[in-house]
């Protein structure tokens, strides 16, 4: 059965699942899954100039330039993979990335059919990001609640015992993180809604 083209936009905080969704989601619809944050790691990884001049606004914890970000997404939306539709993840996140996106989509004639936010409450994304350890030999990842080690403290992967929590897992960290994608993702909801 030929499916109708489906292009959708995923909103929502860091550690509300929308990797997991996005990944389904594309799957259902047989759409390429379009992370921004991928994108520039991949190009990182592989030292392309865009990954070099991305890689110094990651690294300092600022949003990449919205003109190389749009270009980039811009790029991406042109290959032969798109035809089909597709689904944003981490784009856009800002206003102007929106504006940017929407005018993209009216030059060619088309529309997005969907911008899907997932709503989950901060204290839940609290619990699941603070309660988060990893293995320091092996890199294996447990949740202090939800996903624990089998024996308590003795990695399932490798039988070490010493455990860390990563510096972006840390209370105040997750709290900086979400209110700062709170007050930049309320404007692009409200685009949406508009829209
Ligand atoms: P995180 O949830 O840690 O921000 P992402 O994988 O979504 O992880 O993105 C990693 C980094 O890439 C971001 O911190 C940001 O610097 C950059 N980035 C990703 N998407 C965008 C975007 N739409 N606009 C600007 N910068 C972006
Ligand atoms: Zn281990």
């Amino acid at each position: 059965m030929e499916m109708m083209p489906v292009k959708i936009v995923l909103l929502g905080p860091p550690g509300a699942g929308k990797g997991t969704q996005a990944k389904s989601i594309s799957n259902r619809y047989s759409i390429p899954h379009i992370s921004t944050g991928d994108i520039f790691r991949k190009n990182i990884s592989e030292e392309t100039p865009l990954g070099i001049q991305a890689k110094q606004y990651i690294d300092n914890g600022q949003l990449v330039p919205d003109e190389v970000t749009i270009n980039t997404v811009k790029d991406r939306l042109t290959w032969e993979d798109c035809k089909n539709g597709y689904l944003l993840d981490g784009f856009p996140r800002t206003v102007a990335q929106a504006e940017a996106l929407q005018e993209f989509l009216v030059s060619r004639n088309e529309n997005l059919d969907t911008a899907l936010c997932i709503e989950v409450p901060s204290s839940f994304i609290l619990e699941r990001m603070t309660g988060r350890r990893v293995c320091g030999s092996c890199g294996a990842s447990y949740h202090v609640k939800f996903n624990p080690t089998k024996v308590e403290g003795t990695c399932d992967v490798c039988g070490e015992h010493e455990f860390f929590q990563r510096e972006d897992d840390k209370p105040e960290t997750v709290k900086r993180r979400l209110d700062v994608n709170i007050a930049q993702g309320e404007p692009i909801i409200a685009h949406y809604r508009e829209l």
